[in-house]
């Protein structure tokens, strides 16, 4: 059931939703939605209001298009109008980490039913839906990395090394009710591991559809949230807590496929990509400078994307190279083959980041791209960099008429005007005043 349903079957199926939660002990639903700057916002309803909202959607204010990280509005972001949240009750999760409550992705609609130009979740959707237009399908994941601070001091465990056992025993029952929680929520979990850095984990979860990988990555961040503040711990999803240090990425996961086959292995191309997969792929790289503007979103993404960090700040590819941007995956089995957008981070809208690559892609397919020569060992000295500040990315994606034509015009020049005026209003600050503007927002 999608928000592009007839109304009184998204009421019809909402009512049946709403029964069963409530006898599951829900009390309130929320409809979640990210904003330009990578927010996630809500706005949540008594579970018998879910058929109206389903119906109707939730009232929402147009001036969200230009919301700024610190709350503050980009020009244009004016007090009148009125849009729709419409819950999709396809993404409806009861929340095991905040009982009594349940939680579903909102797609935006005017008054009248016509979808919003500037949803990003509806961006995403027909971005997906293009590439169904032409056969094709893609799994994507998101990987969730964070930093948990606070908690108790003194077990002897803190500071542990990266990877390390005793980080995993520090934090053993944290760890293990954040893998319940997301059990519980149905969500397959694919690894769970300290990171490199002081507090820092990584999570993945299994791939699915575009929408649906974007959805999932908002409901892992929710739950780690939730759990970390039952065991007294605040997790920071911001792209650097400390300038100096390793940051968190949302490293992009992304096959193509056509009829059931994984277009990753079993081909011409390099490393065995089919001719569909190379294009697909070399159009993203063709477009990874204008989409850092949506993947990699804020002042404090420009502080993370550092040599050495792996956090892909080279405009390459290469097989296994962690410090490309475009990393290629091809996996012991066929059909694990995949890529990985690496020089995205957590302070991006999920549905701009995952709808601007598969646009990009399909550009390269529509193109017949070929990827240029890969970069086979440190990228450093060799390979071009990426944008090195929100600016120089916003700029390339002023000047990208593939992602420009996708977003169209309003989605892009609300993206644009959010972009300008986060750059304008941090300009002049220290790194260590942008991380502590940043680092509980997402
Ligand atoms: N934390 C690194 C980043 O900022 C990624 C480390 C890795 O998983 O390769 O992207
Ligand atoms: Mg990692």
């Amino acid at each position: 059931m999608s928000t592009a349903e007839p109304r009184a079957e998204r009421a019809a199926a909402a009512r049946v939703s709403a029964a069963r939660l409530a006898a599951e002990g829900v009390d309130g639903v929320i409809v979640g939605w990210v904003d330009n700057a990578g927010v996630t916002r809500v706005k949540t309803v008594p579970v018998h209001g879910l058929e109206s909202a389903a119906r109707w959607g939730v009232g929402a204010a147009p001036c969200f298009d230009a919301f700024l990280v610190d709350d503050s509005l980009a020009p244009g972001g004016g007090p009148v109008g009125d849009l729709r949240l419409v819950p999709d009750l396809a993404g409806l999760h009861r929340l095991a980490a905040q009982p009594g409550w349940a939680w579903a992705p909102g797609d935006r609609y005017a008054q009248d039913g016509t979808p919003h130009p500037g949803c990003q979740r509806l961006f995403a959707r027909r971005a997906a839906d293009a590439l169904a237009a032409r056969g094709l399908t893609v799994l994507a994941g998101i990987e969730v990395e964070w930093i948990v601070e606070g908690g108790e001091d003194g077990t002897g465990f803190e500071g542990g090394p990266a990877y390390g056992m005793r980080r995993l025993i520090g934090h053993g029952d944290y760890l293990r009710d954040l893998l319940r929680a997301l059990h519980a929520q149905e969500l397959t979990v694919l690894q769970l591991h300290p990171e490199y850095t002081e507090g820092q984990f990584e999570l993945s979860v299994a791939p699915a559809g575009p929408v649906e990988a974007a959805d999932t990555a908002l409901l892992v961040r929710h739950t780690v949230q939730a759990v970390s503040l039952r065991h007294g711990l605040r997790a920071s999803f911001a792209p650097v807590t400390d300038p100096e240090g390793v940051g968190n990425g949302g490293h992009l996961h992304l096959s193509l496929w056509r009829d059931g086959r994984n277009l990753g292995h079993g081909g011409d191309g390099p490393h065995g990509l089919t001719r569909e997969a190379e294009s697909f792929l070399a159009g993203v790289l063709a477009e990874l400078p204008a989409l850092l503007a949506l993947g990699a979103p804020s002042v404090a993404s420009y502080l993370r994307l550092a040599p050495g960090r792996w956090s892909g700040p080279y405009r390459c590819w290469g097989r296994e190279n962690r410090e490309a941007a475009l990393r290629l995956i091809t996996g012991s089995a066929p059909e694990q083959a995949n890529a990985e957008v690496k020089c995205f981070d957590a302070a991006a809208n999920p549905y701009l980041a995952v709808g601007g690559v598969l646009a990009a892609g399909l550009a390269g397919l529509d193109r017949g791209l070929r990827l240029p020569p890969e970069t086979t060992g440190d990228p450093d000295g060799t390979a071009e960099r990426l944008p090195a500040s929100l600016g120089a990315a916003t700029a390339a994606l002023r000047g990208s008429a593939v992602l420009g034509a996708a977003l169209g015009e309003q989605l892009l020049g609300s993206v644009l005007g959010v972009r300008e005026a986060e750059a304008a209003r941090f300009a002049g600050r220290t790194a260590a005043e942008v991380v502590d503007a940043v680092r509980y927002r997402y």
